[in-house]
C-alpha cells in the first residue's frame, strides 16, 4: 500500500471498496484489510469470480482494440476506470492510433492516487483523470478536463467496464452520458447479470452486505441500455464470446458478466 493522504485514509477506515476488492482479487497490491476480508467472503460466495474477473480484463481489451481498429475511434471516455492494470485501455487504443484520447474516470481515491500510471500517454495522444461520482453524471459533463481532452464534435467510444452494477440507475446514466455525444460514438458495456453462472447471483448479497450496493441485470434490461442505438454483432452476449478468438473461449457459465458494443447513429 502506498502512503495514504488524510482523504484515502478517510475512505480506508471501514468500508470496503469495489476497485479494491477487484485489485486483489486479480493479484493486485492496493487493498486493505477490510477489501480482502470482503473478497474473501465474495469468493466463498461464488469461487468463479476471479476467473470471471480476469476475463473482464481481457474483455476490456478486446473492445478497446476492436473500437479502435475496426470502429476506427479515437476518443474514449472510460468510466469506472479501476485501478491501472497494465495494459490498459489508452495503451490498448494508443498501439492501434497513438493520436488517441482518453478521459478516466472513477470515484475511488486509491484509482486517483495511481491517475499517474493512466497519464502516460503518447506523445501524439493525450490523457486525462476526472475523479466524479457516477451517480452524479452532471459533474462528469461539465468537468474541464473532460473538455480540455474529447472534442464531443467527434465520436467518442464510452466505455463502461464492470462498473454500472454498482449503479443503481444504470439506464439513465448511459443515457445522460450518451445523449451529448456525436453520431458515430459508440457505447461498450460489461455488467453483472446472475443468468449465466449458477451461484453467481449470491455475490450481490455478499457485495451489498459488504457496504458496496451491487445491482444484477438480466438480458433484457441489459440489451435496453442500448436502446436507440446500433448493437454491432455478436450483440449481447456472455462476456467470454464478446469476438474472443477461436479456441480461446470459455465456457458462458465461467463469467457472471454479458458484454454489448453498439453504434450511436
Ligand atoms: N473498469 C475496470 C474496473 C472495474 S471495478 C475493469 O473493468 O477492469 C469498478 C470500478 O467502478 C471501480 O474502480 C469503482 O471505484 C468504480 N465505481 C463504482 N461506483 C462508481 C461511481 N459511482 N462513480 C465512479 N466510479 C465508480
Amino acid at each position: 500500500m502506498h502512503e495514504q493522504s488524510d482523504h484515502q485514509a478517510a475512505h480506508s477506515g471501514s468500508q470496503a471498496h469495489s476497485a479494491r476488492v477487484y485489485d486483489y482479487i486479480i493479484g493486485g497490491k492496493d487493498h486493505y484489510e477490510v477489501d480482502r476480508e470482503a473478497a474473501e467472503a465474495s469468493l466463498r460466495a461464488w469461487p468463479g469470480l476471479r476467473t470471471s474477473m480476469l476475463a473482464n480484463r481481457s474483455a476490456m481489451r478486446r473492445m478497446a482494440h476492436w473500437l479502435a481498429a475496426e470502429a476506427e475511434v479515437r476518443q474514449f471516455l472510460d468510466i469506472g476506470t479501476g485501478i491501472p492494470t497494465e495494459p490498459n485501455l489508452h495503451q490498448v487504443v494508443q498501439r492501434v492510433a497513438p493520436q488517441s484520447r482518453v478521459v478516466y474516470v472513477d470515484n475511488d481515491p486509491i484509482v486517483l492516487a495511481h491517475a499517474n500510471a493512466l497519464m502516460t500517454s503518447t506523445p501524439e495522444g493525450l490523457t486525462a483523470y476526472v475523479e466524479a461520482d457516477m451517480n452524479v453524471p452532471g459533474d462528469l459533463l461539465c468537468a474541464p478536463a473532460l473538455h480540455q481532452t474529447l472534442d464531443l464534435d467527434q465520436p467518442v467510444a464510452l466505455t463502461v467496464i464492470a462498473m454500472l452494477q454498482f449503479v443503481q440507475d444504470a439506464q439513465g446514466l448511459v443515457e445522460t452520458l450518451m445523449e451529448p455525444l456525436a453520431p458515430g460514438s459508440y457505447l461498450a458495456i460489461t455488467l453483472a447479470t446472475a443468468d449465466l453462472a449458477p451461484g453467481s447471483d449470491s455475490l450481490a448479497a455478499e457485495y451489498t452486505r459488504r457496504g458496496i450496493p451491487m445491482y444484477l441485470r438480466n438480458r433484457t434490461e441489459v440489451e435496453r441500455l442500448f436502446n436507440g442505438l446500433e448493437l454491432v454483432a455478436p450483440g449481447v452476449v456472455p462476456m467470454t464470446s464478446w469476438r474472443t478468438p477461436e479456441g480461446e473461449q470459455l465456457p458462458s457459465t465461467t463469467t457472471n458478466m454479458y458484454a454489448g458494443v453498439a453504434r450511436k447513429p
